[in-house]
Parts: structure tokens; C-alpha cells; sequence
């Protein structure tokens, strides 16, 4: 049984043909990664080695979170990066990336929050059995000594954001939530909270014990859904502009290939 996480299931929702490529035929597409891509793991980067630092009793200037930042995005670009919106170029994105940090820092430092792990990966069963997990890595992991409470923190790069109720039904942080319940007691109290360094703007949410039990039924059922399902349709929406199989898709190409190999020749000839 595959271990799935929510990326996975959430790109089954986008679109069932992409999740078809990317997890059943196993299509490696050319380019892994858009520029927001790049810059979100950039900046995540940065604050994770920050946390770290900060965790060796070494609190970072934020000049050197800026060459930390910079020695980064050059490290980790790829000449393939393509850049979808024909508005912006590399230098814009790489200065949002500057204004991400420079901001986060001016708000949170001295980083003395209490965090006790960053990147932690952890594992959640949806039945009693252990036949269906979830993994996922929480970006930082808190323990807020003053509410007592654990705090699941993750960095946000998007351009928008989200709406209440969005937030109030995130499934990802959620699902740590459980995670968080199962590892130190299922009477702990645990807040999610998101940050949006676009808009240098904290979330916050709390899910009640139903609603997670809810959550984990509802994830169980998608899986089945997604294990049961032999009709990979797709889906047509403005993030086809992002999919690394545009040219090969049946809906954006008019003669589409069929075999793996054939698809895998298609997308990596054209660009989207
Ligand atoms: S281009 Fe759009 S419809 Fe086609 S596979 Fe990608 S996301 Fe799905």
C-alpha cells in the first residue's frame, strides 16, 4: 500500500490525469519545479537553518540570513526554471524572496519561541491497522510554554490569501495535528498556524477532536476513492499553466501521445 501525503491526495483533487503521470505511470517530467516553486523552497530553507541556528543558542544577524538566503537560491536553481507569468522576471522573484525574510525576521526575532523541531517528519494512521498512513514534514514544531500547547507551524509563499474558510478546513496541518495528538496525548491542545510571508501575516486555526476525527474518515474515504478509480479524466483550470505535462495533456494537445515513452518524449521537447 503506498504511503500517500497530502500533496498527493491533493493532486488527485486537482486533476486525476496529472496524478495518473505523476504516481501511477511514474513520469518523470524534465523540470521539477516552477520559479515559485524555487523561491518557496528557498525560503524555507532560510528559516529552517535559522531555527536551527537559533536552537545552537546562535541567533543569525539578518544580514547573514540574507547571504544564507542568496548563497541558497544560487545553489539551487536550475537553468530549467521556467518562469510562467510573462509579467515577471528571475531578479522580481528573487527580491519577493529578499522582502520575505527581511520581514519575517523583523517581526520574530529573537526566535525565542520555544520550537522544538524544524522539518520533522511524521506519520499518521488512518486505520487501526497501519495499512493506510499520511506522512508529511511539519516546518516547525512548537511547544508554546505560556498556553500550553503544541503550535504546528508552516511558511506560506503564495501570492493570495486564504479565506477563512479555507483555513478553517486545511486539510494538511490538520492531519499533523493528529500526528502531533498521537505522539504526546490525545489530551493536548494543539494550534495551526500559517505563515504568509507575502503579506508578513500570521493564521491561526484550531480543530476540535470531532472535526479531526471527521478528517481522518474523510481522508480514509479519498484514498479508496483514489485506489478505486480506473478513469483518469483531467481537469481543466488555471493551474494547467503550472503542470509539467501541459503538452503532453489530451486537452491541450490535439494529437497526445500515449506510452510513457512517448509522453516522456513530448514534455521534454515542448515547453509549456
Ligand atoms: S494540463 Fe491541466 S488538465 Fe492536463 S494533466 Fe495538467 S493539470 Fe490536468
Amino acid at each position: 500500500m503506498p504511503i500517500y501525503s497530502h500533496s498527493r491526495l491533493s493532486t488527485f483533487e486537482q486533476c486525476a490525469l496529472k496524478f495518473k503521470y505523476k504516481y501511477i505511470d511514474k513520469i518523470i517530467p524534465p523540470l521539477e519545479k516552477s520559479i515559485e516553486i524555487h523561491l518557496g523552497k528557498v525560503s524555507h530553507e532560510v528559516l529552517e537553518w535559522l531555527y536551527i541556528e537559533v536552537k545552537k543558542n546562535n541567533i543569525p544577524s539578518l544580514d547573514e540570513a540574507l547571504l544564507y538566503y542568496r548563497k541558497k537560491w544560487d545553489e539551487m536553481w536550475d537553468p530549467k526554471i521556467v518562469i510562467v507569468r510573462k509579467d515577471l522576471t528571475r531578479e522580481d522573484y528573487y527580491n519577493k524572496g529578499i522582502k520575505f525574510i527581511i520581514d519575517y525576521y523583523m517581526k520574530n526575532a529573537p526566535f525565542d519561541e520555544n520550537t522544538l523541531s524544524v522539518e520533522e517528519k511524521i506519520m499518521i494512521n488512518l486505520d487501526d491497522v497501519g495499512q493506510y498512513k499520511i506522512q508529511g514534514f511539519i516546518d516547525r514544531l512548537v511547544y508554546n510554554l505560556k498556553t500550553e500547547e503544541y503550535e504546528v507551524h508552516d511558511y506560506k509563499t503564495a501570492n493570495n490569501l486564504p479565506l477563512p474558510e479555507k483555513v478553517d478546513n486545511d486539510r494538511q496541518l490538520a492531519l499533523y495535528s493528529i500526528a502531533i495528538k498521537e505522539k504526546y496525548g490525545q489530551d493536548k491542545k494543539v494550534l495551526l498556524v500559517w505563515h504568509y510571508l507575502a503579506y508578513n501575516r500570521k493564521i491561526q486555526s484550531r480543530r476540535t477532536d470531532e472535526q479531526l476525527k471527521k478528517l481522518k474518515e474523510d481522508t480514509f474515504k479519498l484514498i479508496k476513492k483514489i485506489e478505486s478509480t480506473t478513469e483518469f479524466n483531467p481537469n481543466k483550470s488555471t493551474l494547467c499553466n503550472w503542470c509539467e505535462y501541459k503538452s503532453a495533456c489530451p486537452l491541450w494537445n490535439d494529437n497526445p501521445p500515449t506510452t510513457k515513452e512517448e509522453i516522456e518524449k513530448t514534455i521534454s521537447e515542448k515547453k509549456n
